[in-house]
């Protein structure tokens, strides 16, 4: 399909399937020979890297487990400030080797505070893994140790990521037509 209607709003076709499919297993290559012997935790952070997790981790052949987080953003009790809270996170990663599975970093700033609040379990390594990046937008300076690709400063969907909760079921990318 070249284009959809999600909601509202129309998406052209971005990135295939075809693509989607040779960047997992890139990904997965690198992880299959990085982490050999290590049994790694993949941490996934929801919702949307749960399609890109499920695929990534089907093309594993070591050892592994995996677990997920994610930001639960509620209002403050009082005014109206907004309160994000980290879920999910505990003690199983205390000496574990970490690879954190994300779809999308835009300006970095969520993934910013996630890598700083898993050190404090004290694991034995964290990377990344993303499927891909903005770096038009990308605010900060961690590396991303597995990078599937880099995208425009556009606004994608599909494979896991929404537009308003819609979407997240295209199996291919889609990026907002102007
Ligand atoms: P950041 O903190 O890096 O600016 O934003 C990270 C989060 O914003 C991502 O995990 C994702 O949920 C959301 N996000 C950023 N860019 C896009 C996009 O193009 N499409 C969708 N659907 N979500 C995005």
């Amino acid at each position: 399909m070249e284009f959809v209607e999600v909601k509202d709003k129309v998406f052209r076709r971005f990135i295939s399937r075809e693509q989607i499919d040779q960047v997992v297993q890139q990904i997965a290559d690198r992880l299959n020979a990085d982490y050999a012997g290590k049994n790694p935790l993949l941490l996934g952070v929801l919702n949307g890297a749960f399609v890109f997790a499920a695929d990534l981790i089907r093309r594993l052949m070591i050892p592994c487990q995996i677990s997920f987080v994610k930001y639960a953003s509620y209002v403050g009790t009082h005014s109206s400030e907004e309160v994000k809270e980290l879920i999910g996170l505990n003690e199983e990663l205390r000496g574990r080797h970490v690879v954190v599975v994300e779809d999308i970093v835009d300006s970095g700033i969520t993934m910013d505070h996630l890598l700083k609040d898993i050190g404090k379990y004290r694991p034995a390594s964290v990377k990344l893994a993303c499927f891909c990046l903005k770096p038009e937008a990308f605010l900060k300076s961690f590396k991303i140790d597995y990078l599937g690709m880099e995208i425009p400063n556009a606004f994608v969907v599909g494979y896991g990521l929404d537009y308003d909760g819609y979407g997240r079921n295209l199996p291919e990318i889609y990026k907002l037509e102007n």
